[in-house]
């Protein structure tokens, strides 16, 4: 059981900087994500493209603008709880209840929702009972490459994803790369490296073939791959990897009795309140009349839902506007010693 003042789900860059400014006001965040990463869209969808409209920031690339959200809360020493989707909250006297898939559990006054579009979730094979296998022998994210030691592993997928572990798992497992087409999506380097391990034998390639089905009872023992032409072919296997991209679904967040719009949740842009008190929602989940999907405007929620909390977190203290180039105490926060 984790006791915090405010449990943040989301660690997009909304989520981060909700964390910085409730670190300033001293209060204590955690933050979970359906992720292995932290970031969100910025991360998951377009590390390397250009930004160009965070404040003062003439331009910045989604994977830096995380780096400096992140160096931003580190004086918070902010615990983040990836690959842990909050599934249920309920509400225990004065405290919300938030459990996760990770079966972790927390006791927070305040959560502030930051899920953006909802959790990315893994595209999944589709065959018969996928689920059975699943991180038995089925697999949509690698956490540790070492278990497919001296494995022999089946690839799915033709992006960046496929294309990098095929490679970097033949260096040690019996890797077949399978594809639905004949080309690769993923950069055409990747996509030469692989051929070129192919035709060494270091790994193998079969296109354009799609999964057909899985064999095994506890454990995966093969699968048949069927082409469109109706060609079928065998292989013995110890697992398979499937790299399709990522679907966003707003997920549980739908079952918390919030009011919803069109797959959004209103709020009161007083505070960022939902319709239950403790509950806060800013950047892309939430909704107001004039809202804009973009992380400035994110930025600029947190900030007030922060506030907010801070009466809930404290109730017995008056809280004090203040600005950072003055203030002592969040100075002291962040660490910066007076002169
Ligand atoms: C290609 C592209 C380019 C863009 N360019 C710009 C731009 O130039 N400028 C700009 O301002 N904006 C841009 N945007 C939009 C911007 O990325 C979003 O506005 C921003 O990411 C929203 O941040 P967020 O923190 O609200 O949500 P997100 O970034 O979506 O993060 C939400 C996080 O919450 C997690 N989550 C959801 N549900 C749960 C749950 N139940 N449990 C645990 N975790 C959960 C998700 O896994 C995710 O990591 C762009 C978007 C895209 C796709």
């Amino acid at each position: 059981m984790i006791k915090t003042d405010v449990l943040i789900i989301g660690a997009g860059p909304v989520g981060l900087f909700a964390a910085q400014q409730l670190g300033l006001i001293g209060l204590k965040a955690e933050v979970v994500d359906n992720l292995d990463k932290i970031g969100g869209q910025c991360i998951e969808l377009y590390p390397d493209k250009p930004i160009y409209d965070i404040p003062a920031l003439p331009v910045c690339t989604g994977k830096s603008l995380t780096d400096n959200l992140l160096e931003q809360i580190k004086p918070f020493k902010t615990n983040f709880h990836l690959n842990e989707r909050v599934e249920a909250i309920s509400k225990e006297e004065n405290n919300w209840k938030i459990k996760t898939t990770g079966k972790k559990t927390f006791i927070s006054p305040n959560i502030i929702i930051a899920a953006g579009v909802g959790s990315f979730e893994p595209r999944k094979f589709s065959v018969k009972e996928p689920e059975k296998f699943e991180n038995k022998g089925i697999f949509y994210s690698i956490k540790d490459k070492t278990y497919f030691k001296n494995k022999r592993v089946c690839i799915f997928g033709g992006g960046d994803s496929a294309l990098d572990w095929a490679i970097e798992l033949s260096k040690f497992a019996k890797v077949t790369l399978v594809h639905r087409r004949d080309e690769f999506r993923g950069a055409e380097h990747s996509a030469l490296t692989a051929r070129a391990l192919a035709k060494e034998g270091k790994l193998k390639i079969k296109t354009p073939f799609q999964i057909h089905s899985i064999e095994g009872d506890d454990k995966i023992t093969g699968i048949t791959i069927k082409s469109e032409k109706g060609e079928v072919e065998k292989i013995a296997t110890d697992c398979i990897l499937g790299f399709f991209g990522l679907i966003m679904k707003l997920g549980p967040i739908a079952e918390w009795g919030l009011n919803l719009e069109k797959k959004t949740i209103p709020v009161n842009t007083e505070n960022f309140q939902t319709n239950k008190e403790g509950i806060f929602a800013i950047g892309d989940i939430c909704t107001y009349p004039g809202k804009l999907k973009l992380i400035l405007s994110g930025f600029h929620e947190g900030a007030l839902a922060a506030r907010a909390c801070f009466k809930l977190a404290r109730p017995n203290e008056k809280y004090r506007f203040e600005f950072t180039t003055t203030s002592k105490g969040m100075q002291g926060r962040l660490g910066i010693k007076s002169k």
